[in-house]
């Protein structure tokens, strides 16, 4: 699903990164192919928005989640409706493109 612009809840859409990331790796216990019930019901649990530090665009030192962070009730609720932009912002950008390593 692609949508040009997309606000945190449209429609009830949920925002929630994987419980085990593309290595495995679970996100409570940092354990690899974790499958206890407490993780998956805390991760079950928990919400999560759309990171306030970088919009979701991943900068280089930002320490959210796949662009998203955990956020209790009233987070959530105070970033209901927000209009996210399309892309990242110019300085963001810049600090993304910065030096960096070597590209062989
Ligand atoms: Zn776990
Ligand atoms: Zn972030």
């Amino acid at each position: 699903m692609w949508l040009d612009r997309i606000s945190t809840d449209p429609d009830g859409m949920e925002l929630k990164p994987l419980r085990l990331n593309f290595a495995q790796v679970c996100l409570w216990c940092g354990r690899r192919w974790c499958g206890a019930p407490e993780c998956v019901a805390a991760h079950a649990a928990s919400t999560w928005v759309v990171c306030p530090a970088c919009d979701g665009f991943e900068m280089i030192d930002c320490l959210c989640n796949g662009g998203l962070v955990e956020a209790g009730p009233g987070l959530v609720a105070a970033q209901r409706g927000r209009v996210l932009p399309v892309t990242a912002a110019p300085a963001e950008v810049a600090t993304v493109s910065g030096p960096g390593p070597e590209t062989a």
